[in-house]
């Protein structure tokens, strides 16, 4: 079935043009003389930073849609995956009227990005072994008003488990013509295989969120993508600021997503994914811990009794690790992001001295 994603999209936004902001009416020309820059350059910065930046920077496009592998048409770029999600609730769901449906435990910002804009929000449980409820968001999407959104998230923070392909296959399906499928990759880096972004011309309801955040290392320049059909990608740029990404952002992304770049990130991964295999491997020579969920991204989950001390004795050390007792199904469960051999090591050292061993 077909999705028409005029029809989806909010009526508040079907009815909006974007601002014409004066760098999307022209550029080049010799006398910029129309968006009350100044002409001067500020010595506090190395280069000229006296203009504003595109919109949608060319080069940074095109180099995620080359590393990606989708058409430039398909990628906007985003302060960070965070804003992408904001972007998709604020372009498809009106205030009030409007849900998303969730699969928790999941990541936190679908819920407090639909909250914060006044729309509800649907939870389909993940099932025991951390699946999709294949059947209950099919439930969830046969009603008069169904959800607009339909947020994955795969590898899944913080479970670190990864949904097959027939899983996301079904609810595209099941909500083709209804909804828009938002599949978080913030972590596909750790499990490319996984990816849908070669899939998504064969989807016009699926959208993808990418980041530099994670395999990237570059969670400081807020730097993300959202990749969907031209279509979609049209609609969120109604609702994206005149100039989301700052000129050195852009600069430092472009070479994050050179080929040299590219190769740092992977030997990086690599490092990052020998390091978790050690630490699962010291963990499981604690018995009070077990193990829950997957290793498919950069950390580990394991239920630790007392979770609550634990996390308080290992802060007072200096180590900062994240607890999800809150989520549904995770009681006393914290999760470790993998960090240098030296803090992972602390961290094992603190973990046996809490535990006794
Ligand atoms: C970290 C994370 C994000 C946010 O990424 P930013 O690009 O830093 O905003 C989005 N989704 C998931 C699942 C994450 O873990």
């Amino acid at each position: 079935m077909k999705t028409d994603i005029n029809a989806l999209v909010s009526p508040v936004v079907a009815r909006l043009t974007p601002y014409a902001s004066a760098r999307r009416i022209a550029s080049g020309g010799q006398d910029w003389l129309n968006a009350n820059e100044s002409p001067f350059v500020n010595p506090a910065a190395k280069d000229s930073f006296n203009r504003y930046p595109d919109c949608q920077p060319k080069a940074l496009v095109q180099g995620y849609a080359d590393y990606a592998g989708v058409d430039k048409q398909q990628v906007l770029t985003t302060r960070g995956a965070d804003e992408g999600i904001e972007l998709l609730i604020r372009a498809f769901c009106q205030a009030g009227t409007d849900s998303v449906l969730i699969c928790p435990p999941t990541y936190g910002m679908y819920r407090v990005s639909a909250e914060t804009q006044g729309v509800a929000v649907t939870e389909v449980p993940l099932l025991a072994d951390f699946s999709l409820d294949i059947g209950a968001i099919a439930e969830a999407m046969a009603v008069p008003c169904p959800p607009k959104l339909v947020f994955l998230c795969s590898p899944n923070n913080p479970t670190g488990t990864r949904l097959a392909s027939a899983e996301v296959q079904a609810v595209l399906r099941a909500t083709a013509g209804k909804a828009l499928v938002v599949l978080d990759e913030a972590y596909m880096e750790f499990s490319p295989d996984d990816s849908f972004a070669a899939a998504l011309s064969q989807y016009d309801n699926l959208v993808i969120l990418r980041t530099l955040s994670k395999a990237f290392a570059l969670a400081g320049i807020r730097c993300g993508f959202a990749l969907g059909s031209t279509t979609i990608i049209q609609q969120l740029l109604k609702v994206i600021a005149p100039y989301p990404v700052p000129a050195p952002v852009a600069q430092i992304a472009e070479r994050a997503l050179d080929a040299k770049g590219i190769n740092w990130m992977q030997e990086r991964v690599e490092a990052l994914n020998q390091a978790r295999t050690k630490l699962a491997e010291a963990l499981a020579r604690l018995p009070a811990l077990e193990a829950v969920g997957g290793d498919n991204g950069n950390f580990l989950l394991y239920r630790c009794p007392q979770a609550d001390a634990l996390v308080e004795q290992l802060a007072r050390q200096g180590i900062l690790v994240r607890n999800q007792s809150k989520q549904i199904g995770l009681d006393q469960c914290v999760r470790f992001s993998i960090g240098t051999p030296l803090q992972n090591q602390r961290l094992i050292e603190a973990l046996t001295r809490f535990y006794g061993n």
